[in-house]
């Protein structure tokens, strides 16, 4: 039983990866080798993140372009409505499918301090890309609940909003409370949401800065997490880079045992750890002919 429950898994799992756009030349290179090793693993997709100023919006249309020809892999833009009206994102949306590309993660946006909220939500968003064209889009969605939404109920039924508006798919907000996204996953199938719900996986790598983040985004830090970290946040990289990756581990394994078919990592473009999380999961090169 013991060999058994250390035993790698293998069922069908598929994995996406996302990356941010980089700023310089060295985070180029790292995001590029990163990707060659990641392709190999013959992702869903993967998709770029998308910011709220025109400068870091044209990199993201930059990185997906390159990805798309260097690779031939699906490249999926990240796509907001912060800083652009209705007329630019259907602009937008229609040079992306003129570009062929076909999957969007549509999202509402981070809102830049002191600027206007837009007048659209990520349903809106949703709406406006399946009348442009019939795009494959992924939503984002909260097993913690939204700090801006009113209840966790008005929370899922926005989520089920943005899935019956043609979504087709739904990405997590990363988590660490694994039953919290197992009882997510449940209320989600009870109102009738049959699309995935994919977890969104993001390995500890600082402690001190998670603490913060999940802060904001409103995400639980579990007892066991808090354990496992304490008298070593300070420690130096790599006891809090093994940790971290243990933990991730531990967390995938835990996924796939309840069912989880779909993974989708936020690599931070990085290679090493996200390349790992799969050969546990059983997602391998496919061997060469
Ligand atoms: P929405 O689904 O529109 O929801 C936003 C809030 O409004 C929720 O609280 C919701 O309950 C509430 N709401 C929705 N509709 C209504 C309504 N009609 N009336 C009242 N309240 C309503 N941000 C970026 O800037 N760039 C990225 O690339 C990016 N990538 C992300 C990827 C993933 C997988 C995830 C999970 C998040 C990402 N984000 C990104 C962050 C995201 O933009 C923020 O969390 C944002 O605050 C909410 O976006 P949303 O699409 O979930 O919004």
């Amino acid at each position: 039983a013991l060999n058994q429950s250390l035993a790698d898994l293998n069922g069908r799992i598929d994995v996406s990866f996302e990356f941010f756009p980089p700023t310089t030349e060295s985070m180029e290179q790292t995001l590029w080798n990163s990707i060659e090793r990641l392709q190999t693993l013959s992702p869903k997709f993967v998709s770029v993140t998308y910011g709220a100023n025109s400068g870091t919006r044209d990199r993201t249309h930059k990185v997906i372009k390159e990805i798309k020809e260097r690779t031939g892999l699906i490249a999926a833009p990240h796509l907001t409505c912060i800083d652009a009206n209705r007329d630019e994102l259907r602009q937008i949306a229609q040079d992306y499918w003129d570009n062929g590309i076909r999957h969007i993660v549509a999202l509402r946006g981070d809102l830049p301090q002191g600027m206007a909220k837009p007048d659209m939500y990520a349903a809106d968003l949703v709406g406006l890309l399946k009348e442009v064209a019939d795009f494959d889009i992924s939503v984002a969605a909260y097993p913690e609940v939204h700090p801006e939404a009113k209840s966790a109920q008005a929370d899922l039924l926005n989520l089920k909003r943005k899935i019956d508006a043609g979504a087709s798919r739904a990405i997590t907000q990363f988590f660490y409370d694994v039953e919290s996204y197992l009882r997510f996953r449940d209320r989600c199938a009870a109102i009738g949401i049959e699309a995935e719900i994919v977890p969104g996986i993001l390995p500890v790598s600082n402690y001190k800065t998670l603490l913060k983040f999940a802060g904001f985004s409103n995400v639980k830090i579990p007892a066991w997490l808090h354990q496992r970290f304490e008298g070593i946040a300070d420690d130096d990289q790599t006891t809090r880079n093994l940790l971290g990756a243990s933990i991730a581990i531990d967390m995938v394994r835990v996924l796939s045992r309840e069912g989880v078919k779909d993974f989708h990592f936020y690599t931070l473009n990085r290679a090493e750890l996200t390349y790992a999380l799969c050969h546990t999961l059983g997602v391998r090169p496919k061997p060469k002919a």
